[in-house]
Formats: C-alpha cells, structure tokens, sequence
C-alpha cells in the first residue's frame, strides 16, 4: 500500500504532534502546516448540550474571557486524552483545515503519544484519528519522535538522553540502539507553573490573575536560574481585598521562587532516570549530556539550572515547540522506520 503510486499522489499523509497544549500537522513533502492550541470553547446550554464556537487560536483568544455558560476546553490533560467527544472534533478539525477530501480518502496519519500511555489511551487516540477521517494511524512515542526531530543518533548504541517539558507533562527518555531503554513521565508541565505563578502571587500580594497573565509573566521574567540583571514587570489583575483591578510591580527572582516546586520536579525526573541508566551508557552521557525540548525548555535559563545541578552538558533544540512534529515528519519520509520506532 506504501507504494502504490496513485494513491501516495493524492495522499496527503500527516504526522501529528497532539500535545496537551498545542497541535502541530506536518504534511509529507510540505512541513509544518499548522501549529495551534490545543483548545475548544463550548456553549453548554440548561440541558448539557454542548455546541463548538471555537477551535484553536480563535478559542485561545476567548480564554478566560467567557461568560459561564461558555468554556474553553483542553481535551487533553496530562498527555492524555480526557475528553474524547471534543478531541475528536478538535483534530477534526485541524485535519479538515489542511488537507482536501480526495486526500483524506487514503491519508495515513503517525500521531506522537506520551510514553506512559495505557492500550485503552492508545486506542483512544487511534479511534479519534479514524473519526476524524484517517484511514490508517501510526503510534510513536513522543520523546522518540522528539529525539529524531533533534537529529539524535537513535539507532547507534550511545546515550540519547531527552527531556521534553510540555504544558502538562515531562517526559524523560533514555534512547539506545532505537529502543527505550528507560522513560519516565511526570504530571508536571508549564501549566502547572502558570499554576504557581497564579497561587503565589493570589498569596503574596492579594491579588488575583488569569491563565493568560501567567503564562505571559512566566514567558517574559520567569526563569529557573539567577541571571545578571534585575528584570520587573508590571502585573494587572484584580485586587481580592477591594475587588477593584490594580498593578503590582514583580522581580525576575520572585518568579523564580514561584516555580521551584515545579523545576524541583523536574530536576527530580531527570534525576531518576539518571540513577537508573546502564553504567555504559551513563558514562555516555558525560559526553552526549540532555538534549532539552517541548515548550518548558524556552523557559529563561532552565538550561544553566540543570547543568548547574547535573554538571552535565544541557543542550535545547534549535525550536523546542516543533521537535516532535518534525521528529515524527522524518518517520513520515521515511515510513521504514516505524519497523524500528513504532509501538
Ligand atoms: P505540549 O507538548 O504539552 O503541547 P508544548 O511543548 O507545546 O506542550 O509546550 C507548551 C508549554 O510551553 C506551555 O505551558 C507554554 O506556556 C510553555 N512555553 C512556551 N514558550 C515558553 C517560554 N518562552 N518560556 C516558558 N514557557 C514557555
Ligand atoms: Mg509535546
């Protein structure tokens, strides 16, 4: 079926990165055709039915900013599929954005899932890509496909020691010879120190702020290691002892006190994987060192955190948020490699 020639001219066939925070598509022969939140607003009227107003980057913009019968959705919590009526019409969605109906009568789909996930998340995942018009789906392991997107030397028998922080997972693999050789999963993410930010600043200062404002304050003075320069930042949100909106001036180092239960965490899951790798291959890794990627590895200076604890080498990929997808894009070109890489 691979190659049947008519057939591979009309398919469009796809990889998809489906994370708990953002979507990415790769099209065989085209690259990176769409990349957006992971996101649906919903109306729900009195009896529960619920209606789409908005998927991905128009349904990102309402965060937070909806009346109560209307919410915005993450169907996947913790990598993982939790709402799987609205994934599916989430991915449909996307998928009918990029490609045409001739194409999706034989499309392929390679969708990139957490290492931890169950058969029953497995199939979960498999039955919302057919829903959503794939004739056939393909899995591969995340942090694979991560390692693959940063042109790691999978298949040599070496240290491949990856580290992927997304919004709602950490995920960390050891890869040798094409094969896990071991993988931990942590349910700690950029969300959750949207999370932090939003509790310690509610504790400290009485003041409440959205998601948004969160993530925006950890994206501009959030950082997991000192640097050379004080750095503020100008924070609105709502004042719980008024009510009434006000600004509130915050540092770069409280920012970093506010996360570091979060970047403990993840120091911890690399910690154990550390502990549990070969003595070969651990020695391996004094020269390889962690390669860094997903989402979390653009937060300021994780890198030097890490290196300052491991005194390994901490290397992040050229463009953290899009490793993955053109990880599982390479399988796509060359679809042999799902023998050695599949699951
Ligand atoms: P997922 O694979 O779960 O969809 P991503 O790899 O797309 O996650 O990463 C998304 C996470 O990365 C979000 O929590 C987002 O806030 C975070 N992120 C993106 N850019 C930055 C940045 N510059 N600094 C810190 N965190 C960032
Ligand atoms: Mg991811």
């Amino acid at each position: 079926m691979i190659f049947d020639p008519v057939k591979n001219l009309i398919s469009s066939d796809l990889a998809i990165d489906l994370g708990t925070a953002n979507t990415l598509i790769y099209i065989r022969g085209k690259g990176i055709v769409l990349n957006e939140p992971s996101i649906v607003t919903i109306h729900e009227d009195r009896n529960g039915v619920r209606k789409i107003m908005a998927v991905g980057k128009k349904a990102e913009e309402m965060r937070g900013r909806t009346p109560s019968n209307i919410r915005s959705i993450r169907p996947l919590k913790e990598g993982v599929i939790s709402d799987f009526e609205i994934t599916e019409v989430m991915l449909r969605h996307f998928i009918k954005k990029v490609s045409s109906r001739l194409s999706m009568m034989w499309m392929r789909i390679i969708i990139s899932v957490p290492s931890g996930i169950t058969q029953v998340e497995k199939r979960a995942v498999i039955e919302s890509a057919k829903l959503a018009g794939a004739r056939k789906v393909f899995l591969v392991e995340e942090t694979m496909a991560a390692a693959i997107g940063a042109g790691l030397p999978i298949a040599q028998p070496t240290s491949n020691l990856i580290v992927d922080i997304g919004g709602g997972t950490t995920e960390v693999a050891l890869i040798s010879m094409s094969s896990m050789v071991y993988s931990k999963s942590m349910r700690v993410g950029g969300y959750n120190m949207d999370e932090a930010i939003i509790q310690n600043i509610k504790q400290k200062y009485k003041l409440l702020i959205g998601e948004r404002t969160a993530e925006l304050i950890k994206m501009t003075i959030g950082n997991a290691f000192p640097g050379s320069k004080v750095k503020r930042a100008k924070i609105k949100g709502r004042d719980l002892v008024t009510g009434i909106p006000k600004i509130i001036v915050i540092t770069d180092d409280e920012v970093r006190e506010f996360l570091n239960e979060q970047i403990k965490t993840i120091l911890e899951a690399l910690k154990v994987v550390l502990e549990q790798t070969p003595p070969e291959l651990a020695a391996d890794i004094v020269d390889t060192g962690i390669v860094l990627t997903g989402g979390g590895a653009l937060l300021k200076n994780i890198d030097k955190f890490l290196m300052d604890e491991t005194k390994l080498t901490i290397t992040i990929t050229d463009d953290p948020l899009t490793t993955v997808v053109l990880g599982s894009g390479k399988i796509l070109d060359n679809l042999n490699m799902l023998n050695e890489v599949g699951i």
